[in-house]
């Protein structure tokens, strides 16, 4: 086999997840990509160089991380960031006062934040919608609008978005569809196989997979679109440093086992939460009585680990997450271990309380992050804290 540094999609999953955007480090053959703690590259002379000059623009341990992530998600270009929000932040930079996107109304606490605080003020407009209903996304398409911005299943209310169907919508608008799979990884869920444009992750979350950094990189396999990010990445710099590029880059050459558990796990609690719960308290899109399971099945080929639970009140709520002893309360998600948290006070208290009533995001809803921990421990925990 040739090495497959060049993103080799004809390679399994598994096998790009440990080889691809990696070959020996020249000097010694060290087989781990070093972790390149530079700022200057030497040059030979007036133009002439190795093809790096300031790792503002770029770093080898970075791009090792890039064409790694490509490789996963069937793109030729990727483009780390310091942060999953310095990351959208950096896509949105592709537009301009005037322009309009079309956006999730259930997406990330964060996204929401930065569209509705600081692109607002910049000029740009949004209108977000249930994009459940693919004729939701149409109806809110206008002349101005340039992208339409799915996170599919969504945080914490795992509605699903119908890739395809937006895709198709896009390309007639002439517009770019933007995808944020960080929920799903590209283990499970590859959008630009449904025609999206771009896809972006939150690596601090599956694809790092250990909960010991923060980053973000986005996908594309738009040569254009791709120059214009390789420009912002440079004049704008929300660059990672090389040793959280390290980090992420040894963990996805483990995702697909990770994943593999993380679904496991997920599954045989949704089951037992909705016995001990019962099912319409329980929101999970591998669950049958997930009112959009049939499209997970068809657009998913896993669901992960991610699980909300309905409890009733805040009060109620907190009672559970301080009795829990495996699980712990905390923000993020992802991780080999377990995560619980109430997204209504944590990760979404940006988003207005009026506006987390209309959307059905209750102050007693409960997100778990299953993690890879045994399932039995998991399931005890769970039962000892509903009490
Ligand atoms: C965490 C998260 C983000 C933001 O990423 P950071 O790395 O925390 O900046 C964006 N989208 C989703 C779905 C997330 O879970």
């Amino acid at each position: 086999m040739t090495r497959i540094f060049d993103s080799d999609l004809e390679s399994g999953f598994a096998t790009r997840a440990i080889h691809a955007g990696q070959r020996p480090e020249p000097l010694a053959g060290a087989i781990m990509t070093p972790v390149y703690l530079t700022s200057t590259y030497v040059q030979t002379g007036l133009g002439e160089n190795k093809g790096y000059e300031y790792a503002r623009g770029k770093n080898p341990t970075r791009e090792a991380l890039e064409r790694n992530v490509a490789a996963l998600e069937g793109a030729r270009h990727g483009f780390a960031f310091s942060s999953g929000m310095g990351c959208l932040d950096s896509i949105m930079k592709l537009f301009s006062a005037g322009d309009h996107i079309v956006c999730g109304e259930s997406v990330y606490g964060g996204t929401f934040r930065l569209f509705d605080k600081i692109l607002t003020r910049m000029g740009m407009s949004f209108s977000f919608v249930d994009t459940r209903d693919p004729n939701r996304i149409s109806e809110a398409v206008t002349a101005a609008t340039r992208a339409i911005l799915v996170e599919t299943p969504t945080n914490p209310l795992m509605r699903l978005t119908d890739l395809a169907a937006a895709a198709s919508i896009a390309r007639d608008a002439g517009c770019v569809l933007i995808v944020d799979n960080t929920f799903a990884s590209p283990y499970f869920q590859r959008p630009l196989e449904f025609g999206a444009s771009i896809v972006y992750h939150s690596t601090t979350k599956y694809l790092n997979g250990h909960s010991d950094m923060i980053g973000g990189i986005a996908v594309t396999n738009d040569d254009s679109l791709a120059e214009r990010l390789q420009f912002i990445v440079n004049a704008a710099g929300a660059v990672p440093g090389p040793f959280d590029c390290w980090l992420a880059l040894r963990g996805t050459k483990t995702l697909h086992l990770r994943m593999e558990r993380h679904d496991s796990n997920g599954r045989a609690i949704a089951q037992w939460l909705a016995e001990r719960v019962g099912d319409d308290k329980v929101l999970y899109p591998g669950l049958p009585s997930h009112p959009q399971h049939e499209l997970a099945k068809r657009q998913m080929s896993g669901f992960g680990g991610m699980i909300s639970v309905e409890l009733g009140t805040r009060e109620r709520a907190d009672a559970v997450l301080r009795k829990v002893k495996v699980f712990s309360l905390a923000e993020s998600l992802g991780g080999v271990e377990s995560l619980i948290s109430n997204p209504a006070s944590m990760t979404h208290a940006s988003v207005p309380a009026e506006r987390r009533r209309e959307l059905g995001l209750s102050d007693g809803l409960v997100r778990l992050s299953c993690g890879v921990e045994d399932v039995g421990d998991l399931i005890a925990d769970l039962d000892q804290a509903l009490g």
